[in-house]
């Protein structure tokens, strides 16, 4: 049953912002696809964020905190309860200690850029990756052999509850391929701060743009509704990665489509909206091309790109 909690009136009466109602998710997620959720509310400051979580958490109404949209599909439903987006962003960088800090909602361009201006080295891989830091930290973002994990030096967290802040190092955030242990625990990020060495501009530069050339040649182009690679790539019996768009290849999937969803005709792993699709034309594509992997080569994909169901508990 579900508890019935006047939760904007709670969010205004304590942060004086009365959340949005009925905001189509279609407009927050670059897949563009999702109906209406209940309630939509921005958090532009940290203890914002912690505020609302709070209330969320402690009144016990359905929640779920999102950052740039860019890994995220929404339901045609939409969502019953409270979206939260992650809007705090800024950073600032500490010479001595060689730490780039990040609030959580800044987007990664941010700093990409600024290290790029600045002079700083280590976060180069990151150049072209869209989102923010916190939806990064989360699914372990990466590029070009690096993760965002490797360049972490200390996350402050949240815990699901709203109450408490968690510093965690590297270590204990369990990083792995697309993972992190905020995936399991729901903690949410605020910031992080980052190794960022000071380094040859010129280069920083350079690689930066040897990166953005090949995602250019290899990703659709920037107006596509899609959120990067559908599928993680699977392991091999010898515990290699194998890509997950040469298997979606040899089985048909460049020729696949499902009502508007339809497969990149460069890259078999980018499932992009051509146009009207919805998010179960997107996931009856997905199951479809999974089936013939796994009907081909006994090979389980796993999706890299997170289905939000309106509902609780209906995937
Ligand atoms: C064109 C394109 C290219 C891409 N290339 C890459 C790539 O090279 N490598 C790669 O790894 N990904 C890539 N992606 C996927 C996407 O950019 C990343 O997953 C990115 O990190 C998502 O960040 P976001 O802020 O948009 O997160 P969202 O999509 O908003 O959220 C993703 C998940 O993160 C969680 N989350 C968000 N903020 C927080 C927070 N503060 N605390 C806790 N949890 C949070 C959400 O609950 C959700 O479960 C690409 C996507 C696109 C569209």
């Amino acid at each position: 049953m579900r508890l019935m909690v006047d939760i904007a009136r709670l969010i205004e009466e304590k942060t004086g912002r009365r959340p949005s109602a009925g905001i189509r998710l279609e407009s927050l997620s670059n897949f563009r696809i999702g109906g209406p959720a209940d309630h939509y509310f921005e958090a532009a400051a940290a203890d914002e964020l912690r505020t609302v979580v709070e209330l969320a958490s402690g009144s016990g109404y359905r929640h779920y905190v999102i950052g740039g949209g860019f890994n995220l599909l929404f339901d045609d439903a939409g969502y019953r309860g409270l979206i939260i987006r992650v809007a705090c962003r800024g950073f600032i960088f500490e010479p001595k200690s060689s730490r780039l800090i990040a609030q959580a909602g800044t987007p990664l361009s941010d700093l990409t850029g600024y290290c790029r201006d600045r002079g700083l080295g280590g976060l180069e891989f990151l150049a072209g990756i869209p989102g923010t830091v916190g939806g990064a930290v989360y699914g372990n973002a990466g590029a070009f052999g690096c993760s965002i994990g490797d360049v972490l030096e200390e996350a402050d967290l949240l815990d699901p509850g709203g109450k408490e802040r968690i510093k965690a190092r590297p270590a204990d955030l369990s990083f792995a391929y697309r993972d992190s242990r905020l995936k399991k625990t729901r903690e949410i990020l605020l910031s992080a701060a980052f190794r960022a060495v000071p380094a040859d501009k010129t280069k920083i530069g350079t690689c930066m743009d040897s990166y953005i050339a090949l995602r250019t040649e290899r990703h659709p182009s920037r107006d596509t509704a899609y959120a990067g690679s559908f599928f993680k790539n699977p392991l091999s019996s010898e515990g290699t990665r194998l890509a997950a768009g040469k298997l979606l290849e040899q089985v048909g999937a460049k020729e696949t489509t499902v009502g508007g969803a339809a497969v990149f005709h460069g890259h078999a792993n980018f499932l992009y909206n051509r146009g009207g699709a919805t998010a179960a034309d997107v996931r009856k594509l997905a199951d479809l091309l999974k089936e013939r992997v796994m009907d081909r080569f006994g090979i389980r994909l796993e999706e890299e790109v997170i289905f939000l169901p309106a509902e609780p508990g209906a995937v």
